[in-house]
């Protein structure tokens, strides 16, 4: 291919040559031997020099055995994050290749489903902490939530291709990376790190419907595909109903309900470019006689302001879809997040033909799964429509859950 950008050809920041060793308080050594990968910094009591990010680190106990090697961030409070626990070993191309193909085989299973939009590394859980790669069609997104990556991503791309042919890799940069440019040595959000550049809108798959993906702009990586299996089950409860799909983005339930036979679908989103995105995706998929037949309606505007005024107007659904972005992101937030959340419990309960069907969701990870299900049981009684038949779902395989920290995703299905 000319003008193919390498990832082997991008000036990656330098690996330090020389570990740096830590000592660290007695609960961290805990944390690491119950396999907890993060290492915050004021656990740290000694350490041998200041690194840079993406040294290697080395924790060591009082007896100087080792305990675990990570990638070393100075920018980050959590100081650490441990790629090796309990047995030390390389971190090199080895290492890197054999975390990918235990991932990749992970996902064996979702390319028998028609779908090429998932999620290849999902950071902690697939043992590659601050690391995640989302697979859409042959473009690949990687999303960096530590600078710590940065001198290994040349080599831990390289394994990546070898294993999985890709056009192209875009790389995105989590707020905190943007925060610290001067530890981004020229990279930005966005920008093609490998392949040729994007001319066309990009698509994938997801259990046959087809999607636009923009892995540039978009939110996240471009798709929720944390949603996939949630989308999957909302199409089976759709047949001959009236829909109304609230924080709809790019319309990933809209279609979903309308291959499963709904009647009407409306999108409501605050976001223009998102409901034309969903607009299209309809246009997309419209060799589905299913989807083709529904009528797709959306509505641009604040959601709670939008479903207050639809309850004034005495529209009623028979099913409604209710996923916001995260309301909560620190413990701190959850109070509000929970009074939110009632909200639009309450909302969409009063939007509810009798015996509808109802699915709540909360990506909110301070917010347990138990407090998520008591607010929305308690605010849908409060407007005399109390849930029933409650079935709980979370994530799909492809963003699985091994590490505390990830298990964010909460989804009610119910019917009131
Ligand atoms: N359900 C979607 C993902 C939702 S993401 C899917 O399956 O793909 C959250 C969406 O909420 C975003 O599209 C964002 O534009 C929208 N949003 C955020 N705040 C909003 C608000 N107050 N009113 C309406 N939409 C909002």
């Amino acid at each position: 291919m000319p003008n193919t950008l390498h990832p082997q050809l991008i000036e990656w920041p330098a690996r330090g040559q020389k570990p740096v060793k830590l000592q660290v308080s007695n609960s961290a050594l805990a944390g690491l031997h119950r396999g907890h990968p993060w290492l915050y910094a004021e656990r740290i009591k000694t350490q041998s020099h200041a690194g840079c990010p993406g040294d290697l680190a080395v924790v060591f106990d009082s007896k100087r055995r080792f305990v675990a090697v990570g990638l070393y961030d100075p920018c980050s409070p959590i100081r650490m994050r441990a790629l090796r626990i309990g047995k030390p070993g390389p971190i090199d191309r080895a290492f890197f290749a054999e975390r990918i193909a235990q991932a990749l085989e992970r996902r064996l299973p979702l390319l028998h489903t028609d779908t090429d939009g998932y999620r290849m590394i999902h950071g902690e859980s697939d043992g590659l902490p601050g690391l995640v790669i989302d697979r859409y069609a042959t473009t690949a997104v990687v999303k960096l939530y530590t600078h710590a990556w940065l001198p290994h991503l040349g080599d831990c791309l390289d394994c990546l291709l070898e294993q999985q042919p890709l056009e192209r890799i875009v790389l995105r940069l989590s707020r905190g990376l943007q925060q610290h440019p001067e530890e981004l040595h020229g990279l930005a959000d966005g920008q093609i790190i490998y392949g040729v550049p994007l001319t066309a809108p990009l698509t994938c798959r997801e259990n046959g419907l087809i999607f636009e993906v923009d892995p540039i702009h978009g939110q996240k990586t471009g798709f929720f595909l944390d949603q996939r299996d949630n989308r999957a089950q909302v199409e089976q409860l759709a047949k001959g109903k009236r829909v109304l799909n609230a924080f709809s983005y790019s319309g990933g339930f809209s279609l979903a309900a309308a291959r499963g036979g709904a009647r009407e679908v409306t999108s409501l989103d605050q976001s223009g470019p998102a409901l034309e995105t969903a607009r299209r995706n309809f246009a997309l998929n419209a060799a589905v006689p299913a989807i083709a037949a529904a009528r797709h309606l959306t509505i641009e505007d604040d959601a709670f302001k939008a479903m207050a005024e639809l309850v004034k107007q005495g529209r009623h659904y028979e099913l409604v879809i209710i996923d916001p972005p995260a309301f909560a992101v620190r413990r701190s937030q959850i109070k509000e997040a929970l009074s939110a959340y009632g909200r639009l419990a309450h909302l969409g309960v009063s939007l509810l033909a009798p015996g509808g069907d109802i699915v709540l969701a909360s990506c909110s990870s301070p917010v347990t799964p138990e407090d998520f299900r008591h607010t929305m049981c308690a605010a849908a009684a409060r407007a005399g429509r109390p849930l029933m038949h409650i079935n709980e779902t979370g994530h799909a395989l492809d963003h699985p859950l091994d590490f505390t920290e990830s298990r964010y995703l909460k989804c009610l299905f119910a019917q009131a």
